[in-house]
């Protein structure tokens, strides 16, 4: 069964999406079978994939979504077919799912789960669909990654409530590194009332600029803060405009610049997480 891995924090451009797209890349490239799951409204994540227009896609992870909470009973005369509703919910999520060329596969997102997030608010067992919908597909995968939109709200929940472990990228700068206590708080709380066996994989210090000292006093405090008791990633992603290019042009960093440093940071950092194992 593959491992779920979500990439989460409530603050916003930490780089969260660059981290999925180059996490599972590099995994892909090692041979590992990936599926990147776009969990943001934003579309970020499909767009940075060389999807242009996520909110034109006719199928996205918000018609997954939507199959589990609409069970297909409403089907009526000739359209009937007994079939229990998982079989709707395989299918969508069979219809649903891109081969990307560099070599993962790709839930894709868009707008449209905004209003899935809200119509979730009333369901019963509503933290729990994406875990449902990744049930289906854990043994075709080693690793399902999914990325985050910048919330706490149940869209960020249910991605927390699905994984085994948990990525926090966090930017060596002061305000990104304080909202990093809210955020543990929150998986705290989902570990004990909902997904008991959710871990941190690491804490991932990204857009470093290791020329400031500014940077370097933040990484020192974020160690002294949390080292004691979480996982700080070893490898830190430096800052650099061609991470920045290389999703404005819907490729990862090893298509775009793979002798470059960011490259080599995401290559080092899927060894990490490659030999954490489960
Ligand atoms: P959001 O919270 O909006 O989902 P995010 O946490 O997913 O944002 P990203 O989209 O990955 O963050 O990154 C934010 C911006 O910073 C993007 O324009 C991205 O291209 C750029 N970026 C990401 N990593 C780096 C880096 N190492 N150096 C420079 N720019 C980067
Ligand atoms: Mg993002």
């Amino acid at each position: 069964m593959g491992k779920v891995i979500c990439i989460a924090n409530q603050k916003g451009g930490v780089g969260k999406t660059t981290t999925c797209v180059n996490l599972g890349i590099a995994l892909a490239m090692a041979g590992k079978r990936v599926c990147l799951i776009d969990s943001d409204p934003q579309g970020s994540l499909t767009e940075s994939l060389g999807y242009r227009n996520p909110d034109e896609m006719e199928n996205t992870l918000a018609d997954v979504l939507k199959a589990e909470m609409e069970p297909d009973d409403k089907l009526s005369g000739s359209d009937y077919v007994e079939e229990p509703v998982c079989d709707n919910l395989s299918r969508t999520l069979e219809n649903t799912i891109l081969h990307h060329v560099e070599g993962v596969d790709l839930l894709p997102g868009n707008i449209e789960l905004a209003g899935v997030e809200v119509s979730m608010v009333n369901l019963m067992s509503r933290e729990l669909l994406l875990k449902t919908a990744i049930s289906k597909i854990r043994n075709d995968y080693d690793y399902i990654i999914i990325d985050c939109m910048p919330s706490l709200g149940m869209l960020t929940i249910n991605a927390l409530a699905a994984a085994d472990t948990v990525i926090i990228p966090v930017q060596a700068a002061y305000l990104p590194a304080k909202g990093l206590e809210q955020f543990l708080m929150t998986v705290s709380k989902v570990r004990r009332q909902i997904n008991r066996k959710l871990r941190i994989e690491g804490i991932l210090l990204s857009m470093v600029d290791c020329r400031t000292n500014f940077a370097k006093e933040i990484i020192a405090l974020i160690y002294e803060t949390y080292g004691s008791h979480i996982k700080i990633f070893q490898t830190q992603i430096p800052l650099s405009v061609r991470a920045a290019e290389s999703s404005a042009s819907g490729i990862s960093i090893f298509s775009h610049d793979s002798k470059g440093k960011v490259a080599a940071a995401y290559r080092e950092l899927t060894q990490e997480v490659m030999k954490d194992g489960r």
